[in-house]
């Protein structure tokens, strides 16, 4: 793990502001600060793991939360249709390295993707 923090962790620490939609032990939930959709929210480990390749079996469990979560949020906005993204390394996306799960609903979305 890097030295520095990440955003994600000034967010946790609350060294940074952020709209925080859920919290526990093991996760935090947050609004995106630049959302691609009507409904745009990150699930966020507490622990910081750099990127999903660097996950091991002994993550399942939170990786497993981290989707139960994402549901348990959705269901609360009587939301039915919605897309998880995990995005890894920079050719996919990924910007931020610290693991989040992208939650996007209230729009249609296309597929394949681009
Ligand atoms: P990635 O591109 O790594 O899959 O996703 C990173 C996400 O974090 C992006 O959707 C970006 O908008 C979001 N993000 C970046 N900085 C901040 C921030 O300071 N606060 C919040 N709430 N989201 C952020």
């Amino acid at each position: 793990m890097s030295a520095e923090k990440s955003i994600f962790q000034k967010i946790i620490d609350r060294e940074l502001p952020a709209d925080i939609l859920y919290e526990d032990d093991l996760v935090i939930a947050i609004k995106d600060i630049n959302p691609q959709a009507p409904i745009h929210l990150l699930i966020v480990p507490k622990r910081k793991i750099a990127k999903i390749a660097d996950t091991s079996l002994a993550d399942i469990t939170l990786l497993g939360h981290m989707i139960g979560t994402a549901r348990t949020l959705m269901q609360q906005q009587n939301m039915d249709d919605y897309r998880l993204v995990f995005n890894n390394g920079e050719k996919a996306g990924q910007t931020v390295f610290h693991i989040h799960l992208h939650v996007l609903a209230g729009r249609s979305f296309s597929w394949p993707l681009g």
